[in-house]
């Protein structure tokens, strides 16, 4: 068959779904995919690129598909990070979290399986799920969108999910998930319970990582990145913390050599100047509180943050406000439940065009004060319950 014949065998639920991805505008200030704004210093550019160069001698031959260097670089530094000692067979990287969380869709979810997760949260796992043919459901956040037990537990129940998601802080709203309560969930859950951790090096000093309780939780995976406070979301390196027999289920289903030799040199370079690459998380933080401040000063809502981001609002039409601030040379994500956006923690330069741009927007014609609306969290939210992919009120 040719021409307008031929129809290809794309699999239905695919049909008419947009690709993932944030609008990659080309503004000054671009603070919608929560990436570390200060690019690596010279010094650690320099260490990338020999790394580089060294691995490159190599490149005829397939890269070591163990990752056994990089996972024992990996273990190291969580141990730095979280106290909690593991082996390297406890850890395993890929392409980015996403890639890691794909995988153990395919290990540990598939067809007959239910995944589960509490909206609003990351807008990937529902595609993660469609991907491996596992049935998705989600239930919904409390009010201040923190995790409501008396929600969660009785679905759980229901659900009996192989895989339950919770980012912990979450995405898009920035809120942690108090160790107690994740203990609460790891009782009740029959199969794993994966804590997305892919902003944990932003949370304040004091609040205790997942990665902690994993000596006593075998059924508990924890996922990382190194696109967020590493400074790498170039570089396309996530990993997760877990068992050894959970890494070995991801093993099966990886594919032969997954993670390429500059891949591998590059995130072990980084990782040994984790410290340099790391130098803002302070300032970082600082300035996310400093802007969940000023939002509230200008009569907005923003939920306190553990994260590098800030979801903020609510407005009557919140792509206006979106629309207006791209135009004003500051691009934020149109994301997380209806009427409220996100915007990312940049530089200190960055935040005060962002602060410009939202005071210039609030004041004009186009969004008056009066607009804002001051809607309850709890009207913004709906009933539990099952929940197709491509919804809008998620973080992406
Ligand atoms: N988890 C969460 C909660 C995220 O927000 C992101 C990136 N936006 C990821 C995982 C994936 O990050 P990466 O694939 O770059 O590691």
């Amino acid at each position: 068959m040719t021409g307008a014949l031929y129809r290809l065998p794309l699999r239905p639920e695919l049909a008419g779904q947009e690709p993932y991805g944030a609008p990659q505008l080309d503004v000054p200030v671009r603070l919608n995919t929560n990436e570390n704004p200060y690019p690596p210093p010279a010094g650690v550019v320099a260490a990338i690129a020999a790394a580089v160069a060294a691995a490159a001698a190599g490149l005829n031959r397939y890269p070591d598909r163990e990752c056994a260097q990089l996972r024992s670089a990996l273990a190291d530094y969580l141990h730095a990070e979280s106290g909690a000692r593991l082996g390297p067979e406890q850890v395993w990287p890929a392409n980015g979290s996403n890639e890691v969380m794909q995988q153990l869709l395919q290990a540990f979810g598939g067809p007959g399986r239910t995944a589960l997760s509490f909206a609003p949260t990351y807008s990937m796992y529902p595609e993660y799920a469609r991907n491996t043919f596992t049935e998705w459901v989600t239930g919904r956040r409390a009010a201040d969108f923190s995790l409501d037990l008396d929600q969660a537990l009785p679905l759980i129940e229901r659900v009996q999910p192989s895989v339950l998601l919770l980012a912990s802080p979450n995405n898009p709203t920035g809120t942690a998930l108090p160790p107690e309560q994740l203990r609460a969930v790891l009782d009740a859950a029959p199969g794993l319970v994966v804590v997305d951790e892919a902003y944990a090096e932003f949370r304040r000093a004091g609040v205790p990582s997942a990665v902690q309780l994993l000596a006593d939780h075998p059924q508990l995976v924890v996922t990382r990145t190194m696109s967020k406070a590493f400074a790498l979301a170039g570089g396309r390196l996530g990993y997760l913390a877990a068992s050894a027999e959970v890494v070995d289920g991801l093993r099966i289903v990886r594919l032969p050599y997954h993670l390429s030799a500059v891949s591998q040199a590059t995130a072990l370079a980084a990782l040994a100047h984790s410290g340099e690459l790391q130098a803002a998380l302070e300032a970082l933080r600082t300035e996310r509180d400093a802007t969940v401040r000023w939002l509230r000063e200008q009569g907005l809502q923003a939920p306190d943050s553990e994260a590098n981001f800030v979801l903020f609002g609510t407005f009557a039409d919140r792509h206006a406000v979106w629309q207006g601030l791209v135009e004003r040379g500051v691009l934020v994500r149109e994301t997380g439940p209806d009427g409220w956006l996100r915007v990312s923690i940049g530089t200190a330069g960055e935040m005060a065009a962002f602060r410009a741009a939202l005071t210039d927007l609030l004041g004009s014609d186009l969004i008056a004060h009066d607009q804002i609306e001051r809607k309850n969290f709890r009207e913004l939210q709906d009933v539990p319950g099952h929940h197709r992919p491509g919804s809008n009120e998620e973080g992406r």
